[in-house]
């Protein structure tokens, strides 16, 4: 039944390469004349993407205005502001130049700004009457895939309520997606090893999903090859070459087809929680329960797993040791115990893994990772 599973629908147009904004930007022309640029504070100028699509845009005769503000994990309400300000500007089309938190925020405005009266209840039921604008993206770190998907994640409530939750529609898929390594070459150390772990665990959760297939593990296999020996220099604290970036980059782009055509597991849907709570970069957070995973899969799906490790030249302890060697620690009670697995029992998607775990799941995974964390004194 499974073999069936090759469902894949979608419009993509990915343009690669260094040099590829000034060399083969043109064809933005052909979709918007006035383009709001959404990006973070230092992101797009730090990593010389934002001078590429001026000089483009100037070259162009294409009418822009830069919209700086945005933060990580971004909140939906802040997105609402933006998409009115894009609105009222009178923009024609939107460009998202960053990491995972811009691209995200650079959907919903071009979809709200579209929409200003749709709620957020109905953009997460997919109610959303009219098409969003063309939308461009431009990653400047390597792993989310959000250039190539077509979820946005948002923040969601404030205070007790918060929470991070993912939206998604088809139409908000790139209308073409620039990936360009260079624009990765200022990340910092961290950032190279949140995104980087991010793409992995893409390959690894989309593929143990029950949603997994033939076609997922194949775009899977490929992440992990790319990938995984480049964050292994990377936590060895080795210097990285633009083809290691290459790699990274083009393995986020083949790890976001592996979650666009399947989604993730526990580790996004729990990692979600520490994010929230201690403001653990979303790779690292995903981190903490990747090992646990694949354990939990080695009985009856050994076969998926043997191929992720296979395909990493890897084993479950070589990963949980590099991973713990660098995700950060966070502060551990039985209340804060209590909380976490609160919040990650009311997650949908707890079970979502080929491997259902039971009614207590949630604490499981979370008294797997205090035990860990204790096992490498974090
Ligand atoms: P991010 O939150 O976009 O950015 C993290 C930090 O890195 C920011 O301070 C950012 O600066 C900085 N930065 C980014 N690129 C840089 C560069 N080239 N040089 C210097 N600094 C740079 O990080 P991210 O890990 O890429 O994205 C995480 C978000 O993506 C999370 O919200 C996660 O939930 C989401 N996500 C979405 C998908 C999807 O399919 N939609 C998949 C996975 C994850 P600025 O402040 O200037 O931006
Ligand atoms: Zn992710």
């Amino acid at each position: 039944m499974e073999l069936s599973n090759i469902n894949f629908q979608g419009a993509w147009n990915i343009i690669s390469g260094r040099n590829c904004v000034a060399e083969k930007g043109d064809i933005i022309k052909k979709y918007s004349a006035k383009v709001m640029i959404v990006t973070g504070k230092n992101s797009a100028k730090a990593s010389g993407a934002l001078d590429d699509f001026i000089a483009l845009f100037e070259r162009l005769g294409i009418e822009y205005k830069v919209f700086d503000k945005v933060t990580e994990n971004p909140h939906l309400d802040f997105c609402r502001q933006a998409a009115i300000e894009c609105k009222e500007w009178g923009a024609d089309g939107v460009l998202g130049i960053g990491g995972g938190s811009p691209l995200d925020t650079a959907k919903a405005v071009a979809l709200l700004s579209q929409n200003l009266d749709t709620s957020d209840e109905d953009l997460y039921a997919k109610k959303v009457p009219n098409a969003p604008l063309p939308l461009f993206a431009c990653g400047t770190t390597a792993g989310t895939g959000s250039e190539v998907t077509s979820y946005s994640i948002m923040t969601l409530g404030y205070g007790e309520n918060v929470k991070k939750a993912s939206w998604g529609s088809k139409a908000v898929i790139p209308t073409i997606t620039f990936a360009d390594a260079k624009y990765t070459l200022s990340m910092s150390r961290n950032s190279t090893l949140s995104t980087a772990i991010d793409a992995v665990s893409h390959g690894i959760e989309a593929s143990l999903r029950k949603t997994t297939s033939v076609f997922v593990r194949m775009f899977a296999k490929e992440t992990l090859e790319l990938v995984w020996p480049v964050l292994k220099k990377a936590i060895a604290g080795q210097e990285l070459t633009f083809e290691d970036r290459e790699r990274v980059l083009y393995g986020s782009v083949l790890g976001g087809f592996a979650i666009e055509l399947s989604g993730s597991c526990f580790p996004h849907s729990a990692g979600y929680s520490l994010t929230t709570r201690y403001g653990i970069p979303h790779g690292f957070a995903c981190a903490y329960f990747t090992p646990e995973l694949l354990r939990v899969h080695l009985k009856e799906h050994k076969e998926y797993v043997a191929m992720l490790l296979n395909a990493m030249d890897s084993s479950i302890e070589e990963i949980e040791r590099l991973f713990y060697s660098v995700i950060p620690s966070f502060e551990r009670n039985d209340e804060e115990l209590k909380t976490l697995i609160a919040s990650a029992s009311k997650s949908r998607n707890i079970h979502s893994a080929l491997y259902e775990g039971d009614e207590n799941f949630a604490e499981h995974i979370f008294r797997v990772v205090y035990a860990t964390l204790d096992k490498y004194g974090k």
